[in-house]
C-alpha cells in the first residue's frame, strides 16, 4: 500500500486509539486529538491600529493591553486552509527547523 506518512499523519505513538476526538475550532468536525493541529495562540485584545488610539486615550502611563491565550485546534482540512500547515515537497519535509520569523509581514 503506498504509505504517505510514517505515522499517518497522527501521533499514536504505541497508544492505539486516542479515544478522544476534539472539536475543530474551524468548520466544527471532530478530528481525532492525536491528528488535530494544535496551536497556542497569544493575541492581543485590540488589534494594533486602535492600539495606539486606546493610548493616547488611556489616562494611565504604561497600561498593559490584555491579551487572548487560546489554543486553537484544527482539523487537517481546516489548517491547510488556513495556512497553519502545507502540503510540502518531498524533498523540503526534511526541513525541520521552524520557518524564519516575519514579525512585520504584513502593515
Ligand atoms: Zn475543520
Amino acid at each position: 500500500m503506498v504509505l504517505k506518512r510514517r505515522n499517518h499523519g497522527r501521533n499514536r505513538k504505541g497508544r492505539g486509539s486516542q479515544g478522544v476526538s476534539v472539536v475543530c475550532d474551524g468548520c466544527g468536525g471532530r478530528p481525532p486529538k492525536d491528528k488535530a493541529v494544535k496551536r497556542f495562540q497569544v493575541r492581543n485584545m485590540v488589534d494594533s491600529s486602535s492600539m495606539r488610539d486606546i493610548r493616547e486615550a488611556s489616562a494611565y502611563e504604561n497600561y498593559q493591553v490584555p491579551k487572548m491565550y487560546l489554543k486553537m485546534q484544527y482539523c487537517v482540512g481546516c489548517a491547510v486552509h488556513r495556512r497553519v500547515v502545507r502540503g510540502r515537497a518531498r524533498e523540503a519535509r526534511k526541513i525541520r527547523d521552524p520557518p524564519p520569523r516575519r514579525p512585520f509581514a504584513r502593515k
